[in-house]
């Protein structure tokens, strides 16, 4: 490895220390007889001075940098009232590792006022800058301590197949892909993988994965490669234990990111407010209640929440002092939902979390019995032949079950604040964009 010291190691502390640092030219000023770089390494920045009468022979060859070169600067930290973090680097040798094109296809230093289509053609440019290189920090926080809280409750992490035979979430969404000499696609959700494993006596169960959905859709919160957090759970009494677990551990989430993404959070320029409420679990009905009385918003789709409908229960629960609302059961189910059950005193046991006027994710009490299961799939045109790699688990016996799958996209474009899901996303799909 290259010998040297990360920015944020060097403070007014360090002073008339030798070391050596490597990173980005992220800011160059020439004054005359004096450069000013500021480079920036993965954790920070920090300002290096070149001055003529020193060592004309050093600064001549920082004449020659360019904004974004890749360098390794050797020197001496010299705490400093003018340097804004109190400290900056006298250089004795400097050594240029990569140079960098000119001119840089946006600006790395500034806010940048490039379009998001060339942000995200230059990605590994764009996302150099602090701000946006915070987003995917503030990510990496907020994934592992998501981990680490089902982890703690003994859940088990696993990995379903990315290539299926069949789709879980119906037909038209699918990508299908050449599969030696047959078709297959790729999975829409690990759901009937989660199931299968339930059935296997993975009863507590989580996974990290993609899935992918070849939507045609024109917005903000909709991308065709997602990265879901799914969980999955046995031995459930109802669709309340499973969204226990999603508020619970949703929660800690949010206050491990609060704590330990703050530096992030705040360049973003974000207050992040963690629910501490119970989150309220309203039925569908009520929210369609709450829509046409407070709202006149009367959808034309009544199965379903459309994105207005969410946005404005986000804000009358918002309003009352709630970022999170289960919105507990909708008309429209996938066949693998349990259904209504003659004699059975919950109707529907399907529910979504909306989290600040969006939803974040589905999730439900699962059928476990075949029979049912199959009526279903039959009620809803679903060919019961092309599952029976899924209906056979249940012959040989499943717990009741249920769990959910929540898009860690739109839960970073919420924390993060971002207009657009894809700027939550290193290199996102669309149905225009398969690169870089
Ligand atoms: P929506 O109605 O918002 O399109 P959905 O109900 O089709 O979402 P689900 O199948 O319930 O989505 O998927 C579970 C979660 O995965 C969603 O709540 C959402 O957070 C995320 N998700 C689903 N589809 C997409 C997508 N195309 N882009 C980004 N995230 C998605
Ligand atoms: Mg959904």
């Amino acid at each position: 490895m290259i010998e040297r010291t990360y920015t944020d190691e060097i403070t007014s502390e360090s002073d008339g220390i030798a070391t050596t640092i490597a990173g980005h030219v992220h800011e160059l000023r020439d004054i005359g007889g004096l450069i000013f770089v500021i480079l920036r390494d993965r954790k920070g920045l920090l300002q290096v001075v070149f001055k003529e009468d020193d060592d004309p022979a050093l600064f001549e060859q920082a004449t020659e940098l360019n904004y974004e070169d890749i360098v390794k600067i050797r020197g001496t930290a010299a705490a400093t009232e003018q340097a804004h973090r109190g400290v900056e680097l006298v250089p004795d040798k400097l050594t240029l590792l990569s140079g960098a094109h000119t001119p840089l296809p946006m600006d790395v230093a500034k806010d940048t006022d490039a379009n998001l289509g060339t942000r995200l053609d230059k990605r590994y440019v764009d996302v150099r800058a602090p701000e946006t290189r915070a987003v995917f920090a503030l990510r990496s926080t907020l994934l592992t301590a998501m981990r680490e809280w089902f982890v703690a409750k003994d859940f088990e992490e696993v990995d379903t197949p990315a290539l299926s035979a069949a789709g879980a979430e119906g037909g038209a969404d699918l990508f299908p892909v050449v599969y030696y000499d047959r078709e297959a696609f790729l999975s829409q959700s690990p759901q009937l993988y989660k199931q299968m494993l339930v059935a296997a006596g993975f009863d507590r169960l989580f996974e990290v994965g993609h899935a992918f959905r070849a939507e045609d859709f024109a917005t903000s919160r909709h991308v065709s490669e997602i990265s879901m957090f799914d969980v999955e759970l046995g031995y459930i009494e109802s669709h309340h234990d499973v969204m226990d677990v999603q508020e619970e551990s949703l929660r800690y989430t949010l206050e491990r990111v609060v704590d330990d993404a703050a530096s992030e959070l705040d360049l973003l320029d974000v207050e992040l407010i963690v629910p501490t409420d119970d989150f309220p679990r309203i039925s569908f009905e009520e929210a369609q209640t709450i829509l046409r009385e407070e709202y006149d918003h009367r959808p034309d789709d009544q199965t379903d929440l459309d994105t207005r409908g969410e946005k404005l229960l986000g804000k009358y629960f918002a309003e009352r002092g709630h970022p999170a609302i289960f919105v507990v059961g909708y008309p429209d189910e996938k066949f693998y939902y349990r259904q209504d059950v003659p004699g059975d005193a919950i109707a529907s046991r399907k529910f979504d979390l909306l989290y600040r006027g969006q939803e974040l994710s589905s999730g439900g009490q699962r059928e476990h019995d075949l029979d049912r299961l199959t009526k279903t799939m039959e009620q809803q045109g679903v060919d019961p032949a092309d599952f029976e790699f899924y209906l056979d688990a249940f012959r040989y016996g499943v717990p009741p079950h249920g769990g959910y799958g929540l898009g860690i996209d739109r839960l970073v474009q919420q924390v993060a604040d971002l207009d657009n899901i894809k700027e939550a996303i290193l290199f996102p799909r669309d149905p225009d964009r398969l690169t870089p």
